[in-house]
């Protein structure tokens, strides 16, 4: 093999992929444009500092290869490092330009396709491999985060029915699946700035009228088998800081939060839907949104499943503002030193898929 510096390599050292996250498909495609700047922006993120041999710690511009681009030699040891070595990409032979694109596809807050759009949109020839390609993207957004929320900010807590209508067997609730939900509300001056998943720079826009200077925080979703206070209690305590303002509809589940260290605000609302809407703004919107996203992209999901799409609503909708930290999660490439701090939210504790073992 042919030892060389190569091109994509000495352009490593480029400051352009500083820049701001892309915030469109197009701006995405300037960042992105072809298989080099997809291999630069891989080099700069596993060796933010340069590259280090993982075998010597020999530093310093490693040797490449035209025809094995993927390939870093190192010139003290000359052993071989794989760039892609640990990510979702390493042993694929689809190009990185083509995982770069199915992540921002899958990390984006307009999700939602099928493998077959998803085939035709990046141009893959076979079926089968759009699916496993969509399938490993989508694995990395199922595991639960674990850390509870709330402290410094009040939570909203409710539970949803979620699932398909049943036909012929009369009105109700026929086969649904209970869902409990949490959510932070923040300040808006404390927003991570502009909504990037917006037209330049527009303000995210939460709640419409309910606004009113608050934005979505973090966010839990979580399968419960019932309304119970045997129930719910631990649902809170699992997910939510003791000490935390909760805020809750009058249901006698929630009755006695404020004896586990919670600071409990109960409105009664008794099906009163505006009431409610008032009183728990942010945490109704999420439940409209998760059942728009369930129904109309995966038209319903089988409650064996459901799990799983939670956590997976859950991943995207807590990265909303920062679509490049999703993206660097779903390739399982490494932590970018310069992620957002977030009250530690990417640095989640990540555990087994989140089923109800309460
Ligand atoms: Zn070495």
């Amino acid at each position: 093999m042919e030892e060389k510096e190569s091109l994509w390599m000495l352009n490593a050292d480029d400051t352009s992929l500083e820049q701001d996250s892309p915030k469109s498909l197009t701006e995405f495609q300037g960042v992105f444009p072809n298989e080099d700047s997809c291999r630069t922006y891989l080099y700069r993120a596993r060796f933010p500092t340069g590259f280090a041999c993982p075998y010597c710690g020999w530093t310093g511009m490693p040797y490449g290869f035209r025809n094995q681009p993927d390939m870093l030699r190192c010139r003290g040891c000359r052993r071989n490092t794989r760039l892609t070595s640990g990510t979702i990409m390493e042993k694929s032979k689809l190009p990185l330009y083509t995982w770069f694109w199915g992540a921002f596809l899958v990390t984006s807050l307009t999700p939602g396709m099928s493998a077959l759009q998803f085939q035709k949109m990046l141009g893959i020839r076979r079926y089968e491999t759009a699916f496993n390609m969509l399938h490993k993207l989508r694995a990395a957004m199922v595991r639960p985060e674990r850390d509870p929320i709330g402290g410094e900010w009040p939570v909203e807590v409710d539970e949803t029915y979620v699932g398909g209508e049943t036909q012929g067997e009369g009105r109700g609730r026929h086969h649904k699946t209970l869902v409990g939900g949490i959510v932070e509300v923040r300040p808006r001056k404390k927003a991570p700035g502009a909504d990037p998943n917006l037209p330049s720079g527009q303000r995210p826009r939460h709640g419409g009228g309910h606004g009113r200077g608050f934005i979505a925080g973090r966010l839990r979703l979580q399968i419960i088998p019932n309304r119970k206070q045997e129930t719910l209690e631990p649902f809170v305590l699992a997910n939510v800081r003791t000490g935390t303002e909760v805020r809750t509809d009058g249901w006698t589940g929630y009755d006695n939060l404020h004896k586990l260290d919670y600071t409990h605000i109960a409105v009664p609302v008794k099906g009163d839907h505006a009431k409610t809407d008032q009183h728990l703004p942010m945490i109704h919107i999420v439940f409209g949104n998760l059942d728009a996203w369930l129904l109309g992209t995966h038209h319903g999901v089988s409650p064996k499943h459901l799990q799983a799409y939670l956590n997976e609503f859950v991943f995207r909708f807590n990265r909303r503002f920062w679509p490049m930290v999703a993206f660097d999660s779903v390739l399982k490439i490494a932590a970018r030193v310069d992620a957002p701090t977030y009250a530690g939210l990417y640095k989640g504790t990540w555990g087994h898929p989140g089923e109800w073992d309460g």
